[in-house]
């Protein structure tokens, strides 16, 4: 069974090759993220309206966790999302984090857990929270230490099979966690954090991993979790200083540059934003219009990082 899962990776590998960046092409390049949801204190009918304005705004994907909301968040959207809402959305949720939680009274301590087992009954409670047949997208949460790459390659080909997800992307691994998986399952997406804040990860290896298998990676926290606006320390300051300079000069705001700066890279970043607030996600678009000038990408990096480029 590995073996046969190994050479349909390696099929999809010549796609790759001839048709360039597949990966994500039905998501929306900047995806709603529903971890703060229930901070947002929306009474179903508010929720749907946002979901709906959402779509309207072109930004149809919506990136859940099964633990977002302490194991609630899910199981609120789904009950906003009508059966014409599901046919327009793409819907994305992750597994594979044990908390401790009143909600799940078996974990004694937190932990991770990429069994087969886990896996798939973790989708089955996700269909059922969102209320719908399908995940569009299933992401591994973390890196598991005890991760069994033959078996986690096991449980996404027979969720495949099944039809009840249709797509598979892990989330803040390193590039040899993502090498392991993906030479045994073709993953389509590696979620981590990056932002003007917080820009290791264009400086680890992994997007050079990311363009060289042509697999988009997606940003979590693309506004570090508005910390951007807090100006609570010099750093930060700095970054917001330089985006507020560039606001005239593109019209825009310093949270459309913000995005706009992770759109430029190559490696074809979708950000995934967190505000419950529709006038945000209307900024937000503008993003994907803005083009940044080479020079000023880089003072936004020199901001973040303090010193010039060597
Ligand atoms: P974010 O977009 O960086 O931050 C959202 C926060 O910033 C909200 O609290 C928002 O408040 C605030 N904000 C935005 N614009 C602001 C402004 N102009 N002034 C003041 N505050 C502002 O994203 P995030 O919520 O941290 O994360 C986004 C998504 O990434 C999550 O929902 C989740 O789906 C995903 N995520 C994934 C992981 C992972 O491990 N894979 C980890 C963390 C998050 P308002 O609501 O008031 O606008």
């Amino acid at each position: 069974r590995a073996h046969n899962i190994c050479l349909n990776s390696r099929n999809l590998w010549w796609h790759y090759l001839f048709y360039g960046i597949l990966t994500l092409e039905k998501f929306s390049r900047i995806v709603v993220g529903c971890w703060r949801l229930l901070d947002w204190q929306k009474s179903t009918e508010e929720l749907q309206r946002y979901i709906s304005d959402a779509v309207d705004l072109g930004l149809t994907s919506f990136d859940h966790a099964d633990i977002y909301g302490d194991y609630q968040c899910e199981a609120a959207f789904g009950q906003a999302l009508t059966p014409v809402l599901r046919e327009k959305v793409q819907l994305i949720t992750k597994c594979g984090i044990g908390l401790v939680s009143s909600a799940r009274p078996a974990h004694r301590i937190k932990h991770y857990n990429l069994s087969k087992s886990h896996i798939v009954s973790s989708v089955e409670q996700s269909l059922t929270n969102l209320r719908t047949d399908r995940i569009d997208l299933l992401m591994l949460h973390r890196p598991d230490p005890l991760m069994d790459a033959d078996e986690v390659a096991d449980a996404f080909e027979s969720l495949r099979k099944s039809g009840k997800v249709l797509e598979f992307g892990v989330s803040n691994f390193s590039s040899r966690e993502f090498e392991l998986l993906n030479d045994r399952f073709p993953l389509s997406t590696n979620q981590l954090e990056i932002s003007v804040v917080q820009p290791d990860a264009l400086f680890s290896g992994i997007m050079e991993l990311m363009q060289q298998l042509r697999v988009a990676p997606m940003a979590w926290s693309p506004l570090a979790g508005g910390r951007l606006f807090a100006n609570d320390n010099e750093r930060l300051q700095s970054v917001h200083d330089t985006l507020t300079s560039l606001s005239a000069t593109y019209s825009a705001t310093v949270s459309s540059i913000a995005l706009a700066w992770l759109i430029k890279h190559p490696a074809r970043i979708y950000p995934v934003v967190g505000s419950g607030k529709t006038d945000r996600l209307r900024e937000y678009v503008r993003a994907m219009d803005i083009q940044l000038s080479r020079q000023d990408w880089f003072a936004i990096l020199r901001a973040s990082r303090g010193v010039d480029v060597a």
